[in-house]
């Protein structure tokens, strides 16, 4: 007999009750920059522009933003990461379609916690 296990985590990550929902649900907060990465690409893969705005740091949000233009988000691969004191970095690819084409975006994510939480400060996209 088949036994559903649950939704997969677009992360990549397993279950996504277990990987990302609880952080889109507000149950919990990511403990690592790594953690965050991978709950805010989940959002974007599955549209919930409000996680990514307040998991965005106020100062560098950008104004009105907005997932209207989101691509169909594919695959998380993560490359490096590490944290130093309240800073943190994340390096992946994100790869993604757009129509027929499908497109890899790298980027060096950068991470400040305050008050204990952690916010997608900025990004380097990498050529
Ligand atoms: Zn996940």
């Amino acid at each position: 007999m088949n036994k559903p296990l649950g939704k997969k985590c677009p992360c990549g990550g397993g279950k996504y009750a277990k990987c990302c929902e609880p952080f889109h649900l507000g149950k919990a907060l990511p403990r690592t920059p790594e953690e965050l990465m991978r709950s805010r690409y989940s959002a974007y893969a599955r549209g919930l522009a409000d996680y990514v705005a307040t998991s965005w740091h106020p100062s560098t949000l950008p104004k009105n933003f907005s997932l209207d233009d989101n691509p169909q988000w594919l695959q998380l691969q993560l490359i490096a990461t590490g944290t130093h004191g309240n800073r943190g970095y994340v390096h992946f690819k994100a790869y993604f379609q757009i129509d027929d084409d499908i497109g890899v975006m790298e980027e060096q994510s950068h991470f400040v916690r305050e008050d204990g939480r952690w916010y997608y400060l900025e990004g380097e996209v990498q050529d």
